[in-house]
């Protein structure tokens, strides 16, 4: 056991705590980072071996380091993802201790700091950062009952298609996750169902641009709420095959069967909502958006960059857009499979503190807690929309640690510096 004191406790050692260990490290302010596996453990074990980043290389990293072996615009493979951050904390000296769970932290009464109790022992801390990620445990729905046969995973147990039963397989969720999945199994030759539920689909590129190139020259990745009615609207985006976009109605015409968000279950029998075109519809205004903007903004920018009157046009209707399914009966179908694409709920438990709103949401503006010294990143939306992302971490990381410094200028009181 060690009673150490040390200033800041960062845990969790993925792009978010390296980043505010970086930011740290930069105003000279004493800490460590805190990390139960692997540096950036989900890059290497929490996503299926073919995912590749969803921005491409010039986008989807920190300022000061850049991909090695890859051009701007191509899309990292995720475990080259994983290395970049291990490389990263080498290239920065930073204090990232791995093997070390954090079991609990608690609030010292009548003083600042916090107790954290650890895996290797106990320690003080003025400050704790919780970098813990935004995906704790694979959420699936309580309507999935348990069917004799039939093998039931998460997306996150996803590896690849060789690891399932022969036989066809459902997916159900349409974000990006759910729709790679569902493409790759099909391409392996296997019937696939894709349940589609309500969500956003960006085109890849535009006139030459990538789309996180257009989300930033229109100042969407600085969006600070969802729009309007958006908030459990998934995006469905990828780089796999060099970036794509994501064309529900060509992912139908290659042959995989697209149906409405799933209801229920009826033993064997799965039924479907009927707000499959609803959802291709609304996926397809959100398309046809972001090229309208795009191409204000060229008109009102003067930029020279080449029309593309072809991303407009959409692919025909395949039958299973014009008569969709309103229930499938597994066996008959075959399906052996159901993979479950639906995301993800967090899990605080050792967190012994009370800052959290009647949801289990951390209540928090911009990473800070309303109890002093006490801080979130990475967690989605939590500046921006860019926050949950690599780079916008980097820079949410960059605000903490300002207000980390802040707050030790007035505990430091009466030398206090507030620059
Ligand atoms: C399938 C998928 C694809 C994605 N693709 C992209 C993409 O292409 N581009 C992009 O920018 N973003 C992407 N994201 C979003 C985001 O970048 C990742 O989820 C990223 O892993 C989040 O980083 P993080 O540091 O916040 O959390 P994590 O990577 O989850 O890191 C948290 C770390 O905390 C550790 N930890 C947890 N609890 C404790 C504890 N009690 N004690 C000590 N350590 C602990 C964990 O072991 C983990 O290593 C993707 C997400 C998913 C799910």
């Amino acid at each position: 056991m060690t009673d150490e004191h040390i200033d800041t406790i960062i845990i969790g050692a993925g792009q978010a705590g390296i980043a505010m260990s970086e930011h740290l490290t930069a105003k000279g302010f004493s800490h460590r980072v805190f990390e139960k596996s692997r540096i950036a453990e989900a890059w290497r074990t929490g996503r299926w071996d073919s995912l590749v980043a969803n921005g491409p290389a010039w986008h989807d990293r920190f300022p000061h380091r850049e991909f090695p072996n890859y051009a701007g615009d191509e899309f990292v493979g995720k475990e080259d993802v994983a290395n970049y951050f291990s490389d990263y904390v080498e290239q920065f000296q930073l204090p990232v201790e791995c093997g070390v769970e954090v079991k609990r932290v608690s609030k010292k009464p009548q003083q600042p700091g916090f107790y954290v109790e650890t895996s290797k022992g106990n320690f003080h801390a003025d400050n704790v950062v919780v970098a813990t990620g935004p995906f704790h445990h694979p959420l699936i729905p309580p309507i999935a009952p348990a069917i004799d046969g039939i093998q039931q995973i998460h997306s996150a147990h996803y590896f690849n298609p060789e690891q399932l039963a022969p036989g066809a397989v459902l997916v159900v969720g349409a974000g990006s996750s759910g729709v790679q999945i569902a493409d790759e199994i099909q391409r392996s030759g296997r019937d696939v169902y894709l349940s589609v539920g309500p969500h956003d689909r960006p085109p890849r590129s535009y006139r030459g641009r990538d789309f996180c190139w257009w989300l930033g020259v229109l100042g969407l990745w600085d969006a600070t709420e969802h729009a309007p009615g958006k908030s459990h609207v998934t995006i469905a985006v990828s780089g796999a095959r060099g970036g794509e976009t994501i064309d529900f109605r060509r992912l139908a015409k290659q042959g995989i069967t697209l149906t409405g968000m799933t209801d229920h279950f009826a033993g064997e029998v799965v039924h479907f909502k009927p707000d499959l075109l609803d959802n291709i519809r609304a996926g397809d205004e959100s398309y046809l958006a972001l090229l309208d903007a795009a191409d204000a903004w060229i008109e009102s920018n003067g930029a020279d960059l080449p029309e593309e009157p072809t991303a407009r046009q959409f692919v025909e209707n395949a039958h299973c857009l014009t008569q969709p399914l309103t229930d499938l009966d597994l066996r008959a179908a075959g399906v052996t499979t159901i993979i479950w694409a639906t995301g993800y709920s967090t899990d605080y438990h050792w967190l012994d503190i009370d800052v959290f709103d009647e949801k289990g949401k951390p209540r928090q503006q911009r990473g800070v807690s309303a109890e002093r010294g006490l801080y979130f990143l990475g967690l989605p939306w939590q500046s921006r929309r860019g926050s949950s992302f690599i780079w916008g971490v980097w820079h949410d990381a960059n605000y903490v640690a300002d207000q980390i410094a802040i707050h030790k200028s007035y505990l430091a009181y009466p030398t206090i510096s507030l620059s």
